[in-house]
């Protein structure tokens, strides 16, 4: 996970105020020289951290004690308001344009992650808002990259705008944008050239294809592993481009965060989303306010329900209730939920949004191999209809029926049963009002 180190360091940074009902002025000192020492190690800018640590600094010494925080609390509450502030406050959105088409123009430096970000951006708003979006290929100079733009809207089934490599890219714009109004596309994303480096040709070309597609909004698509050098590119590109905001791909392979709390605080401009991964669905909002709950250890309650809601298929969970208040939960409905669990994405990046998880030792070991899944599917596939409606009947002849037909261990099929037996009491207690479980939680 991203900011993993910085969170276990700023966490240190508060241990020793824990508990304290006063907190002397070399208490602070060395808790704020920790804090800056955690930052600067996670690559943020160092004069964004220096204003950083002279704002908290500031604003712990002049606050009142809150009622209901010791002053341990609210130190952490003062340095979790700034973190969200030095990252933009709250989430930004993308504008609507008043008329359609609303037009996004997407510039970056060359492997930041731009065409899989414009086909990301494009899969959300199609499935999200039911948009008819339409992909201009603008990058003449690498032939591969239109091939590549197609290939990405072929796999999110939305139309890609090309003109080959010989023509001038302004002028492609001009013809896509052309074509979105006769075809009444609502959104246009224009995927433009990358160099190595900024250079002035290319932003020479980025300057006139704004001016000809008057875009609602200009996205800096940066790739977060590369640290500061991603926060000077934003720099480079703003001072050109006045850029809206950026995307910051590739946080799943950030350790650090540098970029993601610097980007910000030194250019003015926000981060809009992060990409988590390769897939069309890893792309995220960028909430600064539970990022830094996050960074804290404080969880991330919201990110989570969201993320639970939208992979949750409505009618089935609508099914699953009602079978809890029957009683009849079956193999069939495990294997649903297991398949649900999975498709939320790595159970360990899930758990850490619990609050007080994030730095749990214990989250080292967990991993829901997919193989898991797989062996799981074979089993329950190998039983009959009547042994998946009425687990009960699962005697020992018919468990090593089982485990030969879907050629795993006998000792596998058991434990597969005693998941499934867990899950439907679990599902049994939650049916029935016990929800302690679930309320514990929340309060970690
Ligand atoms: P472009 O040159 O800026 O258009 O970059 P591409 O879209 O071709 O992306 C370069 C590489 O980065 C590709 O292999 C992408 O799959 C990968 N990539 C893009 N975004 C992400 C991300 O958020 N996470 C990870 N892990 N890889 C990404």
């Amino acid at each position: 996970m991203a900011f993993e180190g910085l969170s276990e360091k700023l966490q240190n940074a508060f241990r020793n105020l824990r508990g304290k009902g006063q907190i002397s002025e070399a208490d602070l000192r060395s808790t704020m020289r920790e804090i800056r020492l955690a930052l600067l190690d996670a690559d943020v800018n160092f004069t964004v951290v220096r204003n950083f640590v002279k704002q908290v600094q500031e604003k712990a010494k002049g606050e009142k004690v809150l009622e209901g925080l010791n002053p341990g609390q609210q130190i952490v509450k003062i340095v979790d308001d700034e973190l969200t502030e030095m990252m933009g406050g709250s989430a930004t959105e993308l504008k609507k344009a008043p008329k359609i088409p609303t037009i996004i123009m997407m510039v970056g430096l060359q492997g930041a992650g731009k065409t899989t970000t414009v086909g990301k951006l494009a899969h959300r708003l199609k499935k999200d808002d039911n948009a008819r979006p339409l992909l201009i290929a603008a990058d003449v100079y690498r032939p591969a990259a239109i091939d590549q733009l197609e290939q990405v809207g072929k796999q999110i089934d939305v139309p890609v705008f090309s003109e080959g490599t010989d023509v001038d890219p302004v002028q492609i714009v001009k013809d896509g944008l052309d074509q979105a109004r006769e075809n009444h596309n609502d959104y246009v994303f224009i995927d433009t050239a990358g160099r190595l480096q900024i250079d002035e040709k290319l932003m020479h070309e980025l300057e006139q294809i704004k001016e000809v597609a008057k875009p609602t909004d200009i996205l800096l698509v940066v790739d977060a592993m590369t640290g500061q050098n991603a926060v000077e590119t934003a720099e480079g590109f703003n001072d050109d481009l006045d850029i809206t905001g950026v995307v910051l791909t590739k946080l799943d392979g950030d350790t650090r965060g540098g970029a993601a709390l610097s980007i910000k605080a030194v250019t003015g401009k926000p981060i809009l989303f992060t990409g988590q991964g390769e897939k069309m669905d890893d792309l995220d909002v960028f909430h600064p306010d539970r990022m830094a709950s996050r960074i804290l250890g404080m969880g991330d309650v919201l990110s989570l329900v969201e993320k639970t809601q939208k992979n949750v298929d409505e009618q089935k969970a609508q099914e699953l209730a009602e079978k809890m208040r029957e009683n009849s939960f079956n193999f069939d409905d495990f294997l649903d939920q297991l398949q649900q669990i999975q498709n939320m994405g790595p159970l360990k990046d899930i758990m850490a949004m619990i609050p007080g998880m994030a730095n749990n030792p214990a989250l080292k070991n967990v991993e829901m191999d997919p193989k898991d899944l797989e062996r799981i599917k074979a089993m329950i596939y190998s039983m009959t209809n009547e042994e998946r409606e009425n687990p009960e009947v699962l005697n020992p002849s018919r468990r090593r029926r089982i485990a030969r037909g879907s050629a795993q261990p006998i000792q596998s099929v058991n434990r597969m049963i005693k998941q499934f037996d867990q899950m439907k009491k679990m599902m049994n207690q939650v049916s029935n009002g016990n929800m302690a479980g679930m309320e514990n939680m929340m309060q970690a």
